[in-house]
């Protein structure tokens, strides 16, 4: 399976580009897994000849330029300040170009805006728009797999650094950039993309600073070594640390998580769960106090007429997640509650047998239910002589006010003294009564549910028509 598309005979201009996975089997995923070979594992004996050495050079080299630098080099303010503007002018060349225009086409920019983008990404150093793309694309299409390129589950390193240095045990799943290789931005960045780097990776950084303020030095150990070494490790925790720390408001299938540290470290790209549930849309973060400057980035090319077609995923579809996730929450923790005893379990008791039986112990009916206050006769609040008044009897009237009216708390409470049911005792006009206020409103999964259209029974025969 060829990452790059082939191009045939031009006829409109542009060639026609064939999808690289428009003719892939059905069962791709477990078919690649099968017949795709895997390369046997590293071990300390073969692992010189499994290191990629470029990436290996470009990650070890360009720290220890910037180090080496902290140690000869002055530090000069103004070399320091241009260093961090240029981390954030690189850093979106990744994150607005590479990731969301690129990768996940969740807006449209202009020629000149894209240029921009194509340029400032290359200056970041991490391959180019084409090939970035191809791998994040598996990376969203094969998430957690042995075919996602940057697979968290082989570990926070891996995930970080490891898949880059050294070779890949398989190749990545198949994704299609046919839409890249029609791309005249891509492919003039892909053309020259030596150049770029060492244009904007280096030489730009340091002529800056040189003809500036005559920091040369500076300007290449800084601006160019240190800033590349920290915009080099902030996208690459995007695929480690965004997949590892943090929350999933909004999914928990996979491994991508939520957390504002991760978004200070990658200029917005932290609001990860939520990315990789709606990956189309130009947003990470989704309120307006969560740190997202690649958003805002977008939205003031917008305002300038640079970028347009912003692509937003329906609000209602995102709070379904954001529901999903909460319920699933709230259900963890009803399961871990103890409830009153199930009406279906108690016997039921006719009104002579339980004045039999309440000679015997402290018994009570509230609400159509017999409760056993052995073991409150001292705890209750309002005195035990208002509970022995009652013993044989129905407190029904006095419990729901006439009395006292008592708090949902105190009813949640007896009915987990519920020893049985009175026979016809459920009066009417009672209803929510018998049920304990903490379970009237419960979390119950779709084939929990009576009425569900689920259940088998409420099929029709299958010869409905669809409505137009
Ligand atoms: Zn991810
Ligand atoms: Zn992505």
């Amino acid at each position: 399976m060829s990452s790059i598309a082939k191009d045939s005979q031009p006829k409109s201009g542009l060639p026609d580009i064939v999808p690289d996975d428009i003719n892939i089997p059905d069962n791709y995923v477990a078919w690649a897994l099968k017949n795709q070979k895997e390369l046997p594992p590293i071990t300390l004996d073969n692992v010189l000849q499994n290191i990629n050495w470029i990436s290996f050079l470009v990650l070890t080299i360009t720290p220890s330029i910037a180090i080496w630098g902290l140690f000869n080099v002055k530090f000069r303010i103004a070399t320091f300040v241009w260093s961090v503007i240029y981390y954030f002018i690189t850093g979106l060349g990744i994150t607005a170009g590479y990731h969301r225009l690129w990768a996940h086409r969740s807006y449209n920019a202009s020629k000149p805006l894209q240029y921009v983008l194509a340029v400032a990404g290359a200056g970041a150093v991490e391959g180019s728009i084409r090939w970035w793309s191809r791998g994040h694309r598996a990376h969203h299409r094969y998430t957690d797999t042995d075919l996602d390129p940057y697979n968290a589950h082989k570990g926070f390193w891996y995930s970080h650094v490891g898949w880059m240095i050294f070779k890949a045990r398989r190749k990545p799943g198949v994704a299609d950039v046919s839409d890249l290789s029609k791309n005249e931005i891509v492919r003039w960045q892909h053309k020259w993309y030596i150049h770029l780097i060492l244009t904007f990776g280096f030489l730009l950084p340091t002529t800056v600073a040189g003809l500036g303020w005559g920091d040369w030095w500076g300007g290449f150990v800084y601006a160019g070594a240190g800033r590349l070494w920290f915009v080099h490790h902030s996208t690459f925790c995007v695929n480690s640390l965004a997949h590892w720390l943090g929350e999933a408001p909004f999914d928990d299938k996979h491994t991508p998580r939520d957390h504002v540290i991760t978004a200070l470290a990658t200029i917005g790209e932290g609001y990860h769960n939520f990315h990789h549930q709606f990956p189309m849309d130009y947003r990470n973060a989704i309120k307006w106090y969560q740190y997202d400057p690649t958003k805002w980035f977008i939205w003031g090319m917008q305002q300038l007429g640079l970028a347009s077609h912003l692509k937003v995923f329906p609000d209602n579809e995102v709070k379904k997640g954001q529901l999903t996730m909460q319920l699933k929450k709230l259900r963890e923790l009803q399961d871990g509650v103890e409830w009153a005893p199930e009406v279906v379990s108690l016997p039921i008791v006719s009104w002579e047998s339980f004045q039999e039986q309440s000679v015997k112990r402290p018994l009570i009916v509230v609400a159509g239910h017999i409760h056993d206050v052995s073991t409150f006769l001292d705890e209750h609040p309002g005195g035990r002589h208002l509970l022995t008044k009652n013993i044989g009897k129905d407190a029904t009237t006095a419990f729901f006010g006439g009395v006292y009216d008592h708090s949902n708390a105190a009813h949640n409470l007896l009915s987990m003294m519920r020893v049985g049911v009175l026979h016809g005792g459920h009066q009417h006009g009672l209803q929510d009564k018998h049920i304990p206020p903490s379970q009237r409103l419960r979390v119950a999964r779709y084939n929990e549910l009576s009425g569900s259209p689920y259940a088998s029974s409420a099929w029709s025969d299958g010869e409905s028509l669809l409505n137009y």
